[in-house]
């Protein structure tokens, strides 16, 4: 998808963010579900249809058109024909953070009103959206999904969470049962746009203020299954032994290797489970089952991954004289990011004599479904730590408000430069 840009409509105000709301409105988001200094709001469970109610009345105050759709997404629209939309996820994860997500919503709260208050002139409007269920209570990135056209209602409303409520039965439970289903629509919606806490070490760690999200990495697991023979471990000479368990940890440390030299310096894997059968000292494993997975934001790099994979694996069964089954569990295409959103989220981070630095996205976000659909753009804050998925979860205010400040510049950016159509 391109993006037209006209002559600058410099009669269109910028937009002032007011840091303090910003502040209150994210720390009373984070009272529903309070647990300590965490949230703990689950998709479609009361508090977090308490919060998603909440934020449709500070939509409605702030001037937009406010719904919540039939999965659960949060939608308040000013009354622009052309909206940028910006959106993330106000569900957490089991004893999550209070900013995952709840962030970039708020964010998007601040800019709105900022905007409508500024008479929310120009022929660009915005759209902001709180997606359902980003983080896989019942289906991972359902309001994305849905919002883009992307979800199978037949397949993914058969799923169930943890606790085994169907998300047919939640979404009636909550009240959303016959309601429409809000969609993103290209000529509507020009750009999406993103806000969030890094959720890693690296901008903290190099003591810088902003991060400029280029792509979102994409992701391959397999299962590589080994299977050779039980036998005893004190009468079988190693010669004649078929060892499964000495085939897994053979190739566990060939395709580490592989990573590290053929991959990319962003290229990240992972063994994340190993499980030899019987698994008893006194028995050579006769069978081994190793969960591997690799991230990197170039395509090309991941299928080299997964054709050293699946050589490695058959050479590494023919060296142990066992049999081997490499299939792959997980396929999730890298996103990029549109290069003129990266490019002005760039001038507009300079703009506040703030330094910031491109970087991968190692989470997936909704910017990865969108990013299939229309431009996208995403801003990163430092993480105190890294830390994220957890309580501990925090970034100070003051890279809190300067996040917003860019994201609010890179809008009143586009806003005046967005071709109209
Ligand atoms: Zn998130």
């Amino acid at each position: 998808v391109t993006l037209e840009f006209g002559a600058s409509r410099n009669n269109i105000p910028a937009i002032s963010i007011h840091p303090e709301r910003l502040l209150d409105d994210l720390r009373t988001l984070a009272e529903f579900g309070k647990t300590g200094p965490g949230v703990n709001r689950r998709a479609l469970s009361p508090v977090d249809m308490q919060a998603r109610e909440w934020l449709a009345d500070r939509l409605r105050e702030a001037g937009l058109v406010a719904e919540i759709d039939g999965v659960g997404n949060v939608i308040g629209r000013s009354p622009h024909a052309r909206r940028i939309v910006i959106g993330s996820h106000t569900d957490t994860v089991p004893d999550g953070g209070w900013l995952d997500g709840a962030m970039g919503v708020i964010y998007g709260l601040e800019v709105a009103r900022a905007f409508m208050e500024a008479g929310g002139n120009g022929p660009v409007g915005l759209e902001i959206v709180s997606f359902s269920d980003e983080e896989a209570c019942f289906s991972p990135m359902l309001g994305s999904h849905s919002y883009t056209g992307e979800l199978n209602r037949e397949v993914e409303f058969a799923r169930r969470n943890e606790n085994g409520t169907l998300l047919a039965d939640a979404v009636r439970a909550a009240g959303l049962a016959g309601r429409a289903f809000a969609r993103l629509d290209p000529l509507t919606h020009p750009v999406y746009l993103e806000a969030h806490i890094e959720q890693g070490p690296v901008l903290e760690a190099r003591g810088i203020p902003l991060g400029v999200v280029t792509s979102i990495i994409g992701l391959r697991a397999w299962l590589v299954h080994f299977i050779g023979q039980a036998d005893h471990a004190g009468t079988t000479p190693m010669a004649m032994r078929r060892d499964a368990g000495a085939a897994l940890c053979d190739f566990a440390v060939r395709i580490a290797d592989f990573c590290r030299g053929m991959g990319s310096e962003q290229t990240v894997w992972n063994g994340g489970n190993i499980r030899l059968i019987p698994g008893a000292h006194n028995v050579v494993p006769a069978r081994a089952q190793y969960t591997f997975s690799a991230r990197d934001p170039d395509m090309e790099i991941l299928d080299r991954i997964e054709q050293r994979v699946m050589t490695l694996s058959s050479t590494v069964s023919a060296v142990h004289n066992v049999k081997v089954e490499a299939t792959k569990t997980s396929s999730i295409a890298p996103a990029a990011m549109h290069p003129a959103i990266v490019h002005m989220i760039g001038e507009a981070a300079k703009g506040r004599g703030l330094t910031a630095m491109e970087m991968p996205s190692g989470a997936a976000h909704d910017a990865m479904v969108l990013a299939r659909h229309v431009p996208v753009g995403m801003v990163f804050i430092p993480s105190i730590g890294g830390r994220s998925h957890d309580v501990a979860e925090d970034s100070t205010p003051e890279d809190i408000v300067n996040g917003a400040h860019v994201l609010a510049d890179t809008v009143t950016a586009l806003t005046r430069s967005l071709q109209q159509v």
